[in-house]
């Protein structure tokens, strides 16, 4: 199996208390504005390669030896779901703890995921308003994404991506954040959530913000 994919690295800040061997798939189904890893997502040449799994398998046993944790992250790793079902189950072999980060906006993906190999923790955004993600992004497979993993008794974390400034001075940008969180956590009462404040100077759309804030906030 060929698995499209940024070369494998250290984080340690992806998942609290773990030393993980990060393996980011390329390719997204989304085009958020905010996105800092957009090359990674569009699949840029300069940042992503074509790798033989068995040689990512091979990376995650020499990292095993030190590192505590596989994250599979993107891009959106769904879409290359048997890669991240296969390296799941190397990780898991080894005794690491098993991460994901989505988009969730891929619910059957994702239970087949967790079908086949239940991950220890799913990192998901909730992203609002929904205009912050581009064209496609369905708040409601979100919602169903929550369901699945708290049907399944899977450990969710939602992140909330943030424009600190609109935070800050914009009411009603607060309050569709606020709304949006609410929702998700009807789905999913027990989830974490955490804020990932935006950096709009490394965005795929730098100049968002301004939009927002004239669409939101005058
Ligand atoms: S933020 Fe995530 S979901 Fe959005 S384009 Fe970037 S990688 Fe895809």
């Amino acid at each position: 199996m060929i698995v499209r994919a940024a070369s494998p690295g250290q984080s340690l800040i992806d998942v609290p208390g773990e030393l993980c061997l990060g393996i980011w798939l390329c390719g997204c189904n989304l085009r958020c504005r905010f996105c800092h890893n957009w090359r990674i997502a569009d699949g840029d040449p300069s940042v992503c390669r074509e790798f033989p799994l068995e040689e990512l398998v091979r990376e995650v046993e020499i990292a095993s030896a030190v590192a505590t944790c596989l994250l599979a992250s993107g891009g959106e790793p769904l879409l290359q779901l048997d890669a991240v079902i296969e390296l799941g189950r190397a990780a898991k072999r080894l005794g690491m703890f098993f991460a994901v980060e989505t988009n969730a906006t891929l619910p059957r993906r994702l239970e087949r995921l967790v079908r086949a190999v239940a991950p220890d923790a799913v990192f998901l955004d909730v992203k609002a308003p929904p205009e912050v993600a581009g064209d496609g992004y369905d708040p409601k497979a979100v919602i169903e994404s929550l369901r699945v993993l708290r049907r399944l008794g899977v450990s969710a974390t939602i992140r909330v991506p943030t424009y600190r400034e609109l935070y800050e001075s914009c009411p009603r940008y607060r309050e569709i954040v606020a709304k949006a969180v609410e929702e998700a956590l009807s789905a999913y009462p027990s989830a974490r959530v955490e804020r990932i404040w935006i950096d709009s100077s490394i965005a795929r759309e730098p100049g968002f913000v301004n939009v927002l804030k004239r669409s939101l906030c005058v």
